[in-house]
């Protein structure tokens, strides 16, 4: 089983939007871009919400007969481990195996010996075409750079032959992901980590690493854009490299894990892809569960008031909704407002606050929110906790609904990523 070589992931918490979402690649492929929709949802987020892979499942495939694709989808058990990805085997056939908890875990010395052993390549200078200087490494860097990612690496293989042998074949997508930690992978440690992997003989087709920078969930990068760039490319030219040298999967490309609307770096990808001629795969989360939001308070009435209610109820649990994603959310909570300032908005205060309008829509308006925004994207527990209370709301309000989840993937991301 082949991912394309771009491909695109959308969350569907409520499982309420395939469809919209779905919309976003047809336009795409209308405007000249194959993009493979990739349908991802993390344990975390279903064990939050209750829901179970094959709901996500159906979502997709009911959307894909509404629509008439007939070209490939994905189903991402996103960020699963040996203790969880049990219950994504049967309805998913993309894994992210996420091992960032096991970077730095000790691994046996022999280990450490035999793979430094098995790799004088990577000792001295490392010329790799299309990176400007050459990487200069010795046996104590690479024993290093192996002493923090070989457990790391190891433990992925085990996950990828538990999935193997619980699904009956190795029929399926499988990207190794190191994004939810605190430092950034440099372009020689990724060489080292994919020569690693290709001894482990996992055939990813997809690598998330810690980009340099923050990502924080649902606002813009933070960070050094041209840095980021020119990481980027050595990443870019890092696969190619790798994936001659230890014969990993030809169509390897990079996951980059957004957190949604990272606008600021698009274009240093898109740039980066069209220079090498290379795929990746971007995944993007809570930015659908916010279009929802907005479309219930665009709608006023009942629909605002329960926009309301949701805001109201997550700032009143901020610390517990926040807790889960210490690491990649950065909110200031004297720039909250009130539930009760909330309370007296119109439809069109709420969608400006929430709204994270793109460059290509004239940037951020004076009324936007990042605070807000953010605590909203981790905040959707509340409206799980709703039930169908939230979802029949979505039912009535469908229309709306569905045009801001199609515009906001389709303009502010899918487009400036794949088309410009
Ligand atoms: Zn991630």
């Amino acid at each position: 089983m082949q991912l394309p070589k771009f491909s695109f992931g959308m969350g569907d918490r409520f499982a309420h939007q395939a469809k919209a979402q779905l919309e976003a690649c047809l336009l795409a492929a209308q405007q000249g871009a194959d993009v493979t929709p990739v349908w991802n949802k993390s344990n975390r987020e279903h064990l939050i919400i209750g829901s179970e892979p094959a709901g996500t499942r159906a979502a997709a495939a009911a959307a894909v007969q509404q629509l008439s694709w007939t070209k490939p989808y994905f189903l991402d058990a996103d960020h699963i481990n040996l203790k969880t990805f049990d219950r994504f085997v049967a309805p998913c056939d993309f894994f992210t195996i996420d091992v960032a908890d096991n970077i730095g875990q000790k691994s046996d010395e022999a280990e450490i010996a035999r793979f430094v052993e098995r790799h004088p390549e990577l000792i001295g200078e490392i010329t790799i075409p299309r990176i400007d200087q050459p990487f200069r490494t010795d046996k104590a860097f690479v024993e290093k750079t192996a002493k923090q990612f070989l457990a790391a690496v190891q433990h992925a293989g085990e996950i990828y032959r538990a999935i193997a042998l619980s699904k009956g074949n190795e029929d399926f997508v499988a990207e190794i992901s190191m994004d939810e930690t605190d430092s950034p992978q440099t372009p020689v440690e990724l060489l080292i980590i994919l020569a690693a992997i290709s001894d482990e003989t996992v055939p990813i087709q997809t690598i998330a690493p810690k980009f340099t920078g923050r990502f924080n969930k649902g606002v813009d990068y933070v960070g050094d854009v041209k840095q980021f760039a020119k990481e980027f490319r050595e990443d870019l030219a890092t696969i190619a490299y790798a994936v001659e040298k230890y014969s990993l999967p030809k169509n390897l490309k990079l996951s980059v894990h957004s957190g949604s609307d990272k606008y600021s770096i698009y274009a240093a990808i898109r740039e980066g892809l069209q220079a090498f001629d290379a795929g990746v795969h971007v995944k993007t989360a809570g930015t659908t569960w916010l279009e929802e939001v907005i479309g219930l308070a665009e709608a006023g009435g009942d629909g605002l008031a329960l926009a309301k209610e949701i805001y109201a109820e997550a700032y009143a649990h901020a610390d517990e909704l926040c807790a889960p994603y210490a690491t990649v959310i950065d909110i200031h909570k004297d720039n909250l407002p009130t539930p009760a300032t909330v309370n007296g908005w119109t439809s069109e205060q709420f969608v400006q606050a929430l709204q994270h309008r793109s460059p290509a829509e004239g940037g951020d308006l004076p009324e936007y929110n990042p605070d807000l925004r953010q605590l909203l994207h981790v905040g959707f527990k509340v409206a799980a906790k709703m039930g169908t209370r939230y979802t029949d709301a979505l039912e009535a309000n469908k229309e709306v609904v569905a045009r801001n989840v199609t515009k906001n993937l389709f303009e502010r991301h899918v487009k400036p990523i794949f088309l410009g």
